[in-house]
């Protein structure tokens, strides 16, 4: 079968291999097999090895939803009675977590930094030591709204100095850039089919201390459907999920946890590090300029700055791109117009060479000047 490739730079879903995509392609099955079952324990066994996890102290528990559900569910499943959250805020992801304390209402401190700058780890620890029931501490690894990466591994170590345990939102960095729990001070972390293990939409698994899941037994049950204890309990008795599971995905994703040992992890993080130079020189040439510094960047996503040029229009530079196989992004940041350009997926160098070509001729068509003009 010939499947057309389009080249994603959206930051995920992303750009799966013709081998991921046929994974899909199998005989109905239903998932309540043991078949089915044995192939779900491997998976989960897979997800704590590729972040470094000894089977003794972390486990991993899938659930059928995007990304999201992941930050839902470790939030309102690990918080003990009487005590709040730290949400470490500098950026659009962190501000979901927020959101969903909110919704939950769940007593938690928006700590909020600016989204173009790293957090200042001194009023994380400030925070910390002035609020002594803070039970969980949560941040972004790789905010994708921006690409900033934070300093994931200071602010874990502070919140275990305080008694604390440490969630962080790996999505955008999870099989992607090399993550070790142990080193990273991480006590759960999470992602999803369709971003580092490229494969598709709708699996998302949190990684995480077994031993703490199973203290969370006794904590208040704020979500029937969305809570960690109760999904782990399942999959220790039984292998299976508790409702029915996205089987097809399923299968598409054991492809790619196949494909991504194959890679290897340090052969894996180089081609996304070629893909982003790749990224930066192609802008460069253009002169357009990015929003976080250079040194700040998590290495997979670059936010850009809209030129201040009368013929930019985002859309239509977009709409001319993805009418030639390439997809770009709007930005996620609510101060500046912004557009991002992200190195996730099976895609290397050579596309983004390729993508640089059309986008210039793009810019020309429209009569965007080159090189990007900025009034500052
Ligand atoms: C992609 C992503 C998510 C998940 O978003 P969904 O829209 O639910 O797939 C969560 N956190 C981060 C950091 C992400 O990059």
């Amino acid at each position: 079968m010939q499947i057309k490739r389009n080249i994603l730079l959206n930051p995920g879903p992303s750009t799966t291999t013709d081998t991921v995509k046929m994974a899909q392609v199998v005989p109905d099955i239903c998932p309540r097999e043991k078949e089915f079952a044995s192939m779900m324990k491997g998976i989960r066994q897979d997800l704590v090895k590729i972040v470094h996890g000894k089977e003794e102290d972390y486990t991993s528990v899938l659930f059928c939803g995007s990304g999201t559900i992941n930050i839902d569910v470790c939030l309102n499943s690990l918080l003990p009675e009487g005590k709040k959250i730290l949400v470490v805020n500098n950026g659009a992801y962190s501000q979901r977590a927020v959101e969903i304390c909110e919704y939950y209402g769940m007593p938690h401190i928006d700590l909020q930094f600016p989204v173009n700058e790293r957090p200042d780890l001194d009023k994380v620890e400030a925070t910390l030591k002035e609020n002594p029931d803070i039970a969980l501490v949560h941040t972004t690894h790789n905010e994708t709204g921006t690409g900033i990466l934070n300093p994931i591994r200071e602010i874990g170590a502070l919140a275990h100095k305080y008694g604390a345990i440490f969630t962080v939102d790996t999505t955008s960095t999870y099989a992607m850039r090399p993550i070790n729990v142990y080193d990273d001070n991480i006590d759960f972390c999470m992602a999803s089919a369709q971003k580092g293990i490229m494969a598709m939409t709708g699996l998302s698994f949190v990684i995480g201390r077994e031993d703490i899941i199973k203290k969370s037994k006794d904590y208040p049950k704020r979500s029937y459907y969305c809570n960690l204890y109760l999904q782990y309990e399942f999959f220790e008795k039984t292998g299976e999920m508790h409702f029915t599971p996205p089987v097809q995905t399923i299968y598409a994703a054991v492809q790619g946890i196949k494909e991504y040992f194959e890679e290897g992890e340090e052969g894996k993080w180089a081609r996304h590090t070629r893909v982003f130079n790749a990224i930066h020189d192609g802008l460069d040439e253009l002169g357009f300029k990015d929003v976080i510094k250079r040194e700040e960047q998590a290495g997979l996503v670059v936010s850009v700055i809209y030129p201040d040029d009368q013929n930019w229009d985002f859309m239509k530079i977009h709409d001319y791109c993805y009418e030639r196989g390439f997809t770009i992004y709007p930005g996620k940041i609510s101060t500046t117009n912004t557009f991002r350009l992200c190195a996730l997926g099976a895609i290397d160098e050579e596309d983004i060479r390729d993508f640089f070509k059309v986008f210039r001729e793009a810019l020309d068509h429209y009569g965007v000047k080159v090189p990007a003009t900025y009034k500052e």
